[in-house]
């Protein structure tokens, strides 16, 4: 069998404006049905124009998608973000960020999280604990 390592990838977020930053804040809170660009100015309190510019960056920067739609009359645009927001909360207490063998751990290295008493006290502990919640 193939073995399976724990893989933690990093995700820079592109560089954006306070006001993309805001616009996609708040986009995120609809997550998948996203916001009427009318609304989304609206609440950022901002012109159309100024609004527009903002969805046009953000869909550049691949953040947002904007969806054509018939509301209220018109064809608009919908703004539907392409990003989730995530959470270190399933890996809060994992043995490896301060492990004195993290760099030597892995495929290549010289310990393997397979053989980790650590990481498998830390996975049973933590997946026990799941399901007492859920009791
Ligand atoms: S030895 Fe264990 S705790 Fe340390 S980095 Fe490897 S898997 Fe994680």
């Amino acid at each position: 069998m193939e073995e399976q390592y724990l893989l933690l990838v990093y995700v820079l977020p592109p560089k954006m404006s306070k006001l993309e930053e805001k616009a996609i804040k708040l986009l995120l809170k609809y997550e998948n049905r996203g916001l009427l660009q009318s609304e989304l100015w609206h609440k950022l309190g901002v012109t159309s124009r100024e609004g527009s510019r903002i969805a046009i960056k953000l869909e550049k920067k691949g953040v947002v998608k904007r969806v054509k739609e018939f509301a209220k009359d018109r064809w608009t645009r919908r703004l539907v973000p392409l990003i989730k927001q995530v959470t270190l909360e399933p890996i809060k207490g994992a043995p490896c960020p301060s492990c004195i063998y993290n760099n030597v751990c892995g495929k290549q290295g010289t310990v393997s999280p397979n053989t980790c008493l650590w990481i498998e006290e830390w996975v049973t502990s933590s997946t026990s604990s799941k399901s007492l919640e859920k009791t």
